[in-house]
């Protein structure tokens, strides 16, 4: 994968616990917090953000390759409406 999330050894003074989104790719931090969770929402956008190609089903319509739902037409353009994945979409 290309996003980690990072867990500090011990907390700070006044939030707790660190975590930090890692780019293993850049080698860079994106963003510090103090909430596990709000880490992982943040590294589950960025991997979004990649790009992946629609998978082709038997019907006419394909279908998004990380939530496996039909996209329908009415979708935005380059993304699923479903779970945000971007997509490369053929014009
Ligand atoms: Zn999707």
């Amino acid at each position: 994968m290309k996003y980690q999330i990072l867990e500090s050894e011990k907390g700070s003074y006044t939030g707790g616990k660190e975590f930090a989104v890692y780019d293993c790719t850049n080698r860079e931090y994106i963003c510090v917090t103090f909430s596990k969770d709000v880490a992982m929402k943040i590294k589950e956008a960025l991997e979004k953000q990649v790009i992946m190609k629609p998978e082709e089903s038997i019907y006419y319509v394909d279908y998004c390759p990380r939530c496996k739902r039909f996209l329908m037409e009415n979708n935005f353009l380059n993304y699923c409406s479903y779970c945000g994945q971007k997509l490369e979409i053929e014009s």
